[in-house]
């Protein structure tokens, strides 16, 4: 149900909600239904930068990096629990603010969930090395130690999951933090403040500002007293990221655009892949990172997949987000709508053959736009080689494996890619050649939290979740223990020169 007043939401620094500076607020709009349905404080640079102070005392001289890795364990694992409660309410805004079916919004926040359970296990397990090779007068150790405060930025498609594939990983590792959300869905990130503090993290150590790109995001990217930046969102704003980082040479992890193929062989289980070509472009109404939105048909079977494709796409509802039965929802944002259907305009100018859809569809007061499939596409082709981040799917046939390969990694990025075939060799080998860092074999956008996540080429850098993410959030250090007395320097000079 819409709420009959918009949600209303404060700051969130040193532990507490707090107005912006300026007493500014902005507003969010269902995209489905056009009613304001949140209202929030309006952080500028003033603002950012009190949350980093926050973030900065409680790294420098709070308990929280000192914390043992059991007491880190018992605050995360309470955190996934308030989630799983909360379930309904998080649920519920994170389809108003996105657009998104809320059967798939609760599906989020039980995967976020288990994001907070999976880091609580890695917070008990971080551990160096030591060397005992290095002759009887040495011991060398090799800790890990938490980064320090950690920025973290992150877009509107899947907002809590995607903070909950960074932050639960950065606090495991004992970093403080700074969190800015997308101003266009950021409710369910500030309601994390208020978990997480009954979670018993103390003050400090996770501040939350809801505000715009620039200012509030490029302060934190720029700020010196941030000592990494981890951001999701579009590959050109990772770029500005990384420039605006160069100051102090923080560490920058990036998770950025696709525009991931599934390669379908003529061998493979037909059936099984069609249901993944439909659901891999209309997931999430394909305002998705991982989505399938180049399909890649082998010749021999393209025409009557094609076919198929289309008649099932053509099958799946789209409407009203808080519809139970809804597969597709609401369009984020003019500005992506447009962007939306300026790629169907390039398209069809292009000379890819329209199969299905490309209209907008007027239901509600909302933007929609029906599941739409191009086929006859060639690779030099905008809508082959960019992300479109819509329902848009766009079909390219091939001969050979080889030419699969050589199509699958000819864009410039590289996040995931999908394989279908029965053939183990076939699987194997192009799962090996495709410039891709995940892909999935005969099935798709499938996720473990064990399982690194992130992308090649311009797709990213670096990797989230897995037991590598804590690697992510901290430094080494290398601490050498001399045994027993020591040669000093100014004897073995004498030693040398007699
Ligand atoms: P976006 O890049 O426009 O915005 C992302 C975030 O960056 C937002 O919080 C925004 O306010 C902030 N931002 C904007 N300008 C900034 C600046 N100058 N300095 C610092 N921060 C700034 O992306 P979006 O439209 O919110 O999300 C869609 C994009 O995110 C797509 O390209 C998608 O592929 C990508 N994405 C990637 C992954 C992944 O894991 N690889 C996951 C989800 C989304």
């Amino acid at each position: 149900m819409i709420p009959k007043t918009p949600f209303q939401y404060e700051l969130w620094i040193g532990g507490k909600e707090v107005p912006s500076q300026s007493g500014k607020r902005f507003d969010r709009q269902s995209p489905a239904h056009d009613a304001v349905v949140g209202e929030y404080a309006r952080a500028d640079v003033v603002d950012v930068d009190a949350a980093i102070e926050a973030a900065r005392e409680a790294f420098d001289r709070g308990p929280w990096p000192n914390a043992s890795g059991a007491e880190r364990a018992k605050c995360l694992l309470k955190a996934a629990d308030l989630i799983r409660q909360q379930k309904e309410e998080l649920a519920l805004v994170e389809t108003l603010e996105s657009g998104k079916p809320i059967a798939q919004a609760r599906d989020e926040m039980d995967w976020a969930a288990g994001l907070w359970d999976y880091a609580a296990t890695l917070s008990r397990h971080i551990y160096g090395d030591a060397y005992n090779s290095l002759g009887p007068a040495m011991l060398g150790l090799v800790i890990r130690e938490p980064i320090g405060v950690v920025g973290i930025i992150t877009p509107w498609n899947f907002p809590l999951l995607i903070v909950s594939q960074k932050l639960p990983f950065a606090l495991a590792a004992g970093c403080t933090c700074v969190v800015k959300p997308s101003e266009l869905t950021p409710g369910t990130t500030l309601r994390l403040g208020k978990i997480l503090a009954e979670a018993g993290i103390p003050d400090g150590v996770v501040n939350i500002v809801s505000g715009f790109g620039d200012p509030a995001g490029a302060q934190l990217s720029s700020h010196p007293q941030v000592d990494m930046m981890s951001f999701t969102g579009s590959t050109s704003v990772g770029k500005t990221v990384i420039n605006a980082s160069r100051g102090n040479l923080k560490k920058v992890e990036l998770e950025l655009g696709g525009k991931n193929p599934q390669i379908i062989f003529a061998d493979a289980d037909l059936d099984a892949a069609l249901d993944a070509a439909v659901f891999g472009i209309c997931f999430n109404m394909g305002e998705c990172c991982n989505s399938g939105s180049r399909l890649l048909v082998q010749r021999t079977v393209g025409e009557e997949f094609v076919h198929r494709v289309v008649e099932l796409a053509r099958e799946v509802t789209v409407g009203d987000p808080l519809d139970e039965k809804t597969k597709v929802g609401a369009i984020v944002s003019e500005q992506q709508f447009a962007k939306i259907m300026g790629y169907i305009d390039q398209g069809r100018r292009a000379g890819a053959n329209l199969a299905l859809g490309g209209q907008p569809l007027q239901i509600l007061n909302g933007r929609f736009i029906e599941p739409t499939v191009f086929d006859s596409v060639t690779p030099g082709m905008a809508i082959a080689k960019e992300e479109i981040f819509g329902p848009v799917l766009s079909v390219l046939t091939f001969d050979t494996p080889e030419q699969a390969i050589e199509i699958a990694n000819s864009t410039m990025y590289g996040l995931s890619a999908g394989v279908w075939t029965r053939d183990l060799d076939t699987a194997l080998s192009v799962s090996r050649r495709i410039r891709a860092g995940t892909v999935w074999v005969n099935t798709f956008m499938d996720g473990y939290p064990e399982l690194p996540f992130g992308g090649y080429k311009e797709s990213g850098q670096g990797r989230e979740l897995g037991r590598f993410a804590i690697d992510q959030f901290t430094e080494l250090k290398t601490i050498q223990l001399h045994v027993g007395p020591r040669t000093s320097w100014w004897a073995r000079r004498r030693e040398t020169n007699a």
